[in-house]
């Protein structure tokens, strides 16, 4: 390849003027392979996975794998190499490259790069766990979710570049499946050509579309993340191998969507240790994984979309009112008796099982300061009081929608005793800041505490007066707010934990000042966020 031209292209992508058109597969001339980016997650002590993807159009030959070079310094200019290698990229796998380093020093940043002939990827920066057994004096991570394409740019990702996180944990639906809508209720700040994807080349181009975005490859290049999904990856409100297709279609989908996600995401091969194929109890990928960093917090990263139980009376299964899929996605409880079945689960059992264990260890002589429960959605209850009192809607897709096994997980947490529990989330696009209690009735113990962030760009239907006046009926949300998008951005220490919710003032406008909306503490061992 000519290298005046790599060079140009190289900074065509630093700068940001990447085109779209060259990112996925197709029509054209052979072009830079890594204008997907590059990226790092699942750290751990001595190593993490290594991520990037070839664009097939840039390939000589695109049914071919292709040799990777890999290198990681202790220096952005690679002068002294920790480690590197070669590995290869399978068609079959898009061209996906995952490579699993070991053998790093805990708790230190590296620089890594990729290789293809005279092509040389971006930079990134990654970090290693600190030592099992140490206390850091401190962690610093994000975590995020819901980045609809066409609801506005990414700059709540370039704020997160600026703040320098040691971590982000994404908590589910970095790709949306629909269409550009033709007459939207709102305009759209972009869009796409892209069709309503249910195959695995429609996936692919779809992550290559949100790969387009420089402030999004920025934030992978910037630290490690760790990833779980939510409904969008697949389809909106799936649940288990139920979706809108009929089932053999819809497996297929599922199939197609789970693999498009496991190449684009840094994870390890090990998540796709029981087959794509793989339905059922055991899953097809392993996405419900943990993640120490020393004693000062783990990570149990969960999956509350593979293995869950359908809603209840979605299609009218169960008790009148179900709205079925793509509906409003609540029901009135009083139509909707299956609602309160006890062995309806959003985990699935094995799950539900995996994380009480989790716990127990942590709560283990007080072992790990904080249990942070990284999933995908609102785990506390809204109860809907006022004239809806006698018979109150109750969100069918959220924890809400699936109240005895939260009241497992309330019990398993209260069973297990960890230090401090805390939970993170995404998936309504409002932010939400709550006390965790054992309970539904007001005055049973707090147990926990949550943070629901709100959304990298996707909109939310909720008004500020609903929110309000939901606060007045459910003492137990200290905070509430629809109308802002952003990321969170945690600060914790042996002794404390700062939550700063950061929010983007225009989402329409590329270069949009980002500010602190609001910020929380909590204190080692109280649950609940200080007042
Ligand atoms: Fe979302
Ligand atoms: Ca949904």
């Amino acid at each position: 390849m000519d290298r005046r031209l790599l060079l140009k292209q190289t900074l065509a992508v630093a700068s940001g003027a990447f085109s779209l058109a060259g990112a996925w597969a197709g029509r054209g001339a052979l072009g830079y392979p890594f204008g997907l980016g590059v990226a790092s997650g699942a750290p751990h002590e001595t190593g993490m996975v290594l991520w990037t993807r070839l664009t097939a159009r840039a390939l000589p030959s695109p049914l071919e794998q292709v040799a990777v070079r890999w290198e990681v310094g202790k220096d952005p200019g690679f002068s002294s190499l920790a480690a590197s290698g070669t590995t290869m990229a399978m068609p079959d796998l898009g061209h996906a490259v995952h490579v699993e380093v070991q053998g790093l020093s805990p708790g230190r940043w590296y620089f890594y790069r990729f290789m293809v002939g005279d092509a040389v990827s971006d930079i990134g920066r990654t970090r290693t766990a600190p030592p099992a057994d140490a206390l850091p004096a401190r962690l610093r991570f994000a975590f995020a979710s819901c980045q609809r394409w066409e609801h506005g740019y990414y700059t709540a990702w370039r704020d997160l570049v600026e703040k320098m996180p040691d971590l982000v944990v994404f908590l589910g639906d970095y790709i949306y499946e629909y269409a550009s809508p033709r007459n939207p209720q709102t305009p759209l700040v972009r869009s796409h050509g892209l069709r309503h994807a249910v195959s695995l080349a429609d996936y692919r181009d779809r992550y290559a579309l949100h790969k387009s975005d420089a402030d999004l490859r920025a934030a992978h290049q910037a630290c490690p993340w760790i990833a779980t999904w939510d409904d969008h990856e697949v389809e909106n409100d799936y649940a288990g191998e139920r979706g809108q297709a009929e089932p053999t279609a819809f497996a297929a989908q599922r199939v197609a969507a789970y693999q498009a996600f496991y190449e684009n995401m840094p994870l390890p091969a090990s998540a796709l240790v029981r087959g794509l194929q793989g339905l059922g109890s055991q899953g097809a990928v392993r996405v419900h994984t943990r993640h120490a960093f020393g004693r000062l917090a783990r990570f149990h990263l969960l999956d509350t979309r593979q293995f869950r139980d359908v809603q209840a009376c979605r299609d009218g299964v169960g008790g009148a009112g179900g709205t079925g899929s793509g509906g409003r996605g609540t029901v009135r409880a009083a139509d909707c008796p299956a609602l309160d079945a006890p062995g309806r689960t959003l985990l699935g059992e094995d799950q539900e099982r995996w994380v009480a264990d989790g716990l127990a260890e942590d709560g283990r002589d007080g072992r790990v300061r904080w249990s942070i429960l990284a999933q995908q959605t609102l785990f506390s209850p809204r109860h809907y009081g006022g004239t809806h009192a006698s018979n109150p809607p109750v969100p069918t897709d959220t924890w809400d929608g699936y109240p005895a096994a939260r009241q497992r997980m309330r019990a398993a947490i209260q069973a297990a005793a960890p230090r401090n529990a805390v939970f993170v989330g995404g998936d309504i696009h409002q932010n939400y800041v709550c006390d965790v209690h054992a309970g539904d009735a007001p005055g049973t113990a707090r147990i926990a505490t949550e943070f629901c962030g709100t959304s990298i760009t996707s909109q939310s239907g909720a008004s500020p007066t609903r929110l309000a006046s939901l606060q007045q009926q459910n003492p137990h949300i200290v905070f509430a707010n629809s109308e802002k998008r952003g990321y969170a951005l945690v600060e914790l220490t042996p002794r404390g934990w700062d939550t700063q919710l950061r929010a983007v003032d225009e989402i329409d406008n590329p270069s949009s000042a980002v500010s602190t909306l609001a910020k929380f503490s909590l204190e080692d061992g109280r649950p609940g966020v200080e007042r």
